[in-house]
């Protein structure tokens, strides 16, 4: 079997990693099976990309795409033309896509019509939040795939509901999970962890880049501002996204306690999350993380598509507004951590799970 993986931005990376891995494994193994990576070039700073194919011993893509930044739709547009190219000189058997960026949505779309399979990773799930861009990938790209792999039973009965067929939709566990507990014993301090006088369970992370927090300056610059003055005795760490980096640099204010660092490789940033005191973000995928390793997470957005990081994990939705962001936390600091535990079959072995499956479909 045949199959191009696709990747295009930092979470991708992230889940491709032991997915690679899991193909490798059954190669030695006998199996007929051989991948072609493919790295559409969506997120392209050395920082976002480079330095996870190195930590994560991610093979060097057999091609990369380079279409870089657009609008929606230039982006999309300009995925889907590329890769369908490449499909054309590099036919295969399967396309798999992972998560809900850009690329899983135009590569999908470009494979179907090219009839090719199309397996989906991290299928399912949902926010019922059409102002995102990834909501709408999920909805497209779910509509036209083959084989659905879920994180979630309540991500495979989203699918169920939407009468896809249950011999195709497989409750595997979650990928980004395999990558943490098979790196966990490599995460690594940060240089800057003295410098900035850092010690286990001392600060925050924090992390925003979603546009319904960063996108408006004024109010970008007051949610940091009351971050700032949130806790008396912490300090932040901001590793900044370069779409929110780009914003705020149009205004220079100064913070008492935020700690403003480029985003960090992989490796830096779970050591990071694992001795903080507690996490603030809008990311899905740190959600999933703090989960796993029992850290309190706020994440100020109105909805997830992940709900099993709040009704089992240590995740906490505030919506986007710093009067509820101070509620809950304040609550926290009061009452201590929520008790939590850990979503089912999120154990490490997904990618593997995965790789059996797709390998029996044959
Ligand atoms: N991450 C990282 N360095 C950082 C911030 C995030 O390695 O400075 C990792 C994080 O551990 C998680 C992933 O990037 O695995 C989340 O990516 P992002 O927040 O961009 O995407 P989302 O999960 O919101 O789709």
């Amino acid at each position: 079997m045949k199959i191009t993986i696709i990747a295009g931005a930092r979470p991708n990376f992230i889940k491709i990693a032991p997915i690679i891995n899991a193909i490798k494994k059954k190669q030695n193994e006998g199996f007929e099976i051989s991948f072609r990576l493919v790295h559409t070039g969506q997120h392209y700073d050395k920082n976002l990309s480079d330095t996870f194919f190195e930590e994560l011993n991610i093979p060097q893509p057999d091609v990369n795409l380079d279409v870089k930044s657009g609008t929606q739709s230039e982006q999309t547009a300009a995925i889907m033309i590329a890769f369908e190219r490449e499909l054309v000189v590099h036919p295969c058997d399967l396309v798999l896509v992972v998560g809900d960026v850009n690329s899983t949505m135009a590569c999908a779309i470009v494979a179907k019509k090219c009839h090719t399979k199309v397996a989906h990773v991290e299928a399912g799930i949902r926010s019922g939040d059409l102002s995102m861009p990834e909501e709408i990938n999920r909805m497209l790209t779910d509509s036209i795939t083959d084989y659905f792999f879920t994180t979630s039973t309540s991500a495979s009965d989203n699918l169920l509901k939407l009468g896809c067929n249950p011999e195709n939709v497989h409750f595997v566990g979650n990928v980004m999970i395999d990558t943490l507990l098979q790196n966990l014993n490599r995460i690594s301090v940060p240089d800057f962890w003295n410098e900035h006088q850092l010690s286990e369970k001392n600060y925050i992370i924090l992390t925003l880049h979603r546009p319904a927090n960063v996108d408006e300056v004024s109010s970008l610059v007051a949610l940091l501002q009351g971050i700032d003055t949130l806790v008396q005795d912490k300090k932040i760490l901001f590793p900044i996204h370069p779409r929110t980096q780009a914003i705020l640099s149009e205004n220079q204010t100064n913070f008492k306690n935020i700690i403003f660092v480029l985003p960090q490789g992989y490796l830096n940033f779970i050591y990071l999350i694992k001795n903080s005191f507690a996490v603030i973000t809008d990311s899905g995928g740190i959600s999933e993380e703090t989960t796993l390793l029992g850290i309190p997470c706020f994440t100020m957005r109105n909805n997830t598509e992940r709900p099993e990081t709040e009704t089992i994990g240590t995740n906490t939705i505030v919506g986007t507004s710093l009067e509820n962001l101070r509620e809950r936390f304040t609550a926290f600091l009061q009452n201590g951590p929520k008790k939590a535990g850990i979503p089912e079959l999120w154990d490490g072995k997904a990618s593997e799970r995965i790789i059996s499956i797709l390998v029996d479909k044959k």
